[in-house]
Order: structure tokens, then sequence, then C-alpha cells
């Protein structure tokens, strides 16, 4: 793109190339290119609807999707001859998700749904049924890299009673998987919008005595912010009896107060050993105000678990990972969480990070709290927390000072310091 320069693509306001990289974060080898690809805002998917074996029945559905993570979802069925029909679609944006150490990428399928009736010429009433339905799903605007670069897939169904009485929750999940498909990828996380939603029937399937995930069709999910992330056992196919939850235990918030002083609303977390793609742990908001801390293998004991959620320790410092998804816990009751289908900042191992630092390094301390994204937020406090102790390679910034630095401990103070004095115990977010 040789003709391509900086004020034509930015316009004036652009003082140079190298003011506007800083200002979106992105490292100085970027390309004119691949900035102009960072400021792409909306993407539309449009396609029409059309029926084989001489069906009369046609239509059209649009879905756009903004990077903020609004979307609009539009379209219409036809009645084209003599018969009516009562129609149901599902549309669904399916990207994949690229996993750092793991060889096939996950996939993921934003599911919208629609659904009327249009009458032929066999009776009075309406031959076309539209619809055009608005909302907002952070979860898009966390994963727009992939979104944006999403392909359409729909699935329609004519004179069945699809989403049945009390929506067929686990019909309409099999449908979604099986477009997902597609993909060839390890796992599906369902971001459900709209009408889809409120379709579902999720009380349906929730697990006895567990809070916020759900089984259904072989798999888990936990209900995140209008999504359903897939939950994982590590080393095991997942069933209901191996998925494990639990409130934090006084002990753990003991040790938890050390960070965050009384920050953590306690009463809300739920403890799990589920992981997320690649065997990572994630938390996630779920209903009714829970916080699901997804911990895998550090569920038994994350005050002592020193892996990244799989069998292998000696990963990170003892309870550097449960202090690093509590810092998501606390993100989730400030409101400054982004949702996440794994946590980023979390290896399984060293080393597979590759040379890809950019969404895990948090730069020199200085800047507001606020303009540090989540996973930053998370490696600041988890190694402030774990300091010099920690063997991750990752924590080069804060490996000269003492596991939890602080005003108390003379000459050496940690930079970040101020960030858990300032913001985490201050709650301010
Ligand atoms: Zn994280």
């Amino acid at each position: 793109m040789p003709a391509m320069h900086c004020r034509s693509v930015f316009g004036h306001a652009a003082a140079s190339f190298e003011d506007v990289r800083a200002s979106v974060g992105v490292p100085r080898t970027a390309s004119v290119r691949q900035m102009a690809d960072l400021y792409v805002r909306e993407v539309v998917f449009d396609e029409p609807i059309v029926t084989s074996d001489g069906v009369a029945l046609g239509g059209h559905h649009r879905v756009t999707i903004q990077r903020d993570g609004r979307y609009r979802y539009q379209g219409h069925f036809r009645a084209t001859g003599f018969p009516s029909f009562d129609v149901a679609i599902l549309t669904t944006v399916g990207y994949t998700i690229p996993i750092p150490g793991v060889p096939t990428p996950a996939a993921a399928q934003v599911a919208f749904a629609a659904q009327g009736r249009v009458h032929g010429t066999n009776e009075a009433g309406d031959r076309e049924h539209t619809w055009d339905t608005e909302g907002v799903a952070p979860l898009l605007a966390a994963e727009w890299q992939g979104v944006r670069r999403g392909q359409l897939n729909r699935h329609l169904e004519f004179d069945t009673d699809w989403f049945g009485p009390a929506g067929d929750v686990v019909g309409f999940l099999a449908q979604v998987v099986a477009l997902g498909a597609t993909f060839g990828a390890a796992g599906v996380a369902i971001v459900i919008v709209g009408e889809a939603a409120d379709l579902l029937d999720v009380e349906q399937i929730v697990l006895p005595g567990i809070v916020g995930v759900v089984f259904a069709g072989g798999a888990a999910y936990v209900l995140g912010p209008s999504a359903l992330i897939p939950g994982f056992i590590v080393g095991a196919a997942v069933t209901a009896a191996l998925i494990t939850q639990r409130p934090i235990f006084p002990h753990e918030e003991a040790f938890a107060i050390e960070v965050f002083g009384p920050t953590l609303p306690f009463d809300r977390i739920r403890l799990t050993n589920l992981v997320g793609f690649g065997d990572r742990p994630f938390t996630a908001p779920g209903p009714g105000g829970v916080i699901l801390v997804n911990l895998g293998k550090g569920f038994d004991n994350p005050t002592t678990y020193s892996g990244k959620g799989g069998d292998e320790e000696g990963l990170s410092a003892p309870g550097q990972l449960f202090i690093h998804e509590l810092t998501h816990a606390w993100q989730i009751a400030n409101e400054s969480f982004t949702p996440e289908y794994y946590c980023r900042a979390v290896a399984t191992s060293t080393g597979t990070l590759g040379g890809d630092m950019s969404t895990y390094g948090y730069g020199p301390a200085g800047p507001s709290w606020g303009s540090f994204g989540t996973e930053q937020q998370g490696s600041i406090v988890d190694q402030w927390f774990a300091g010099s102790t920690d063997p991750d390679e990752r924590s080069q910034q804060q490996r000269p000072y003492r596991a939890k630095d602080d005003d108390e401990q003379g000459a050496a103070q940690n930079p970040y310091y101020r960030y858990i004095r300032d913001n985490i115990r201050a709650r301010v977010a």
C-alpha cells in the first residue's frame, strides 16, 4: 500500500504516525496497513435467504456489528406463493479464536434468531414478516478482531415448532454448535443476542447446586455476559458429575484481603474447577450477580497452587493465579471488566507466549489505571503480589521488587504499588 499515508488514513488531526501508534497502543513495528486495520469500526454481513426444492419462501438477513459491541439484526421472510409458513431463522456470525500454544483454534458463534408467520395466497394476512433489533454485547467488542473477519451462517426452519413453547435450548445450542463445526474447531463459544437470548429457557439445563453453569449436548457452558462460554475439565471429557463449585473459604478471604483489602464481594464469588479454551482459567460474571472464578487444577488449594490451570506446578508463585483471577472479580465488581473466553495473560506453561507480549505486557508504571486493559491490570496485580518469587518470564517489570512491596518496606518501593493503594484498595476503577 505505498500510496497510503498517515494523514490520508487518519485525517489531518494525526500529528504523526508515531503519535497515532502510541495512542492506540500498537507496538513500534506497526505498518500503516496495521494501523488502518485498527480503525475499522463496523462490519456488515448481508445475504438473501433462498429456499430450495421449490418452496415458495424467501427473504433476507443482515447483521451489522460495530467495534464497541453494538449490533443490529435485520431481515424479512416472504411467502411467494400459495402456502403460508411459520418460519424461524438462526443467523450466526462465526469466527475463530487463535489460542497461543494450542494448535487448533477454538470457534465462537454470535447467534441471532427471529421467527414469525408469513401468509400465502391461501389466507388473509401479511405476506412478509420483518424484524429489526439492536443491542450491545460486550464480548463482541472484546473479540472484535475475530468478529470482523467472521462469516455468516444460517439455519432456517419452517412449519416446525423449532424453539418449542418454552424454548428448546438444547436443540438451539446443537444447531449453533453444528454451524460452528464448519470451522473444524475445538469447542464453540456462543454469544446469544437479542431475541435469541429471550427464546432460550436456560433454567431447563442449569446443573442442580451449581450456579451459572449449564450442561447441554455433552458440553458445559459458563453463563457469561450474554454468552455461553465452554467450560472444560483438565485432562478429561467434561461431564456434569465432574464439575465442582464452592464458595470462597475464610482462609482464602484472608489471603485475598492482603492484596485487595476489603474490596472484593466474597459473597458473590464461586470457585469452579472448570477452565476455558486451551485449558486456561477465566473469570466471568454469571446470572444473579454471581462471579464465577474458574481455576482448573487450582480449585482445591488456590492459595498454594503454583500452576496455570493445569497439572504442572512451579510455573508461578503460590497463589498467583488466584490473585490474577480475583483481580478480574474486582473488575466485575467495579464494572471495569471486559469479558474473554479464557485468561489471555495466563499461559499454561512458560514459552507458549511466543514473541507476542503485546496483550500481556503493561509497560512502565505511570499511566492511569483505567488506561490498562483487563489482562494488563490482572498482570500488574498478580505480579505485584508475586514479586521476585514469580518464575514466569513475563514478570520482568516487577522482578526487582519484593513480593507485595509497599510503603512500609523502605527505599526499594515498587512503582506499581500506587495502583494497589490508589485503585484496587480504594475501589477506583
Ligand atoms: Zn486474566
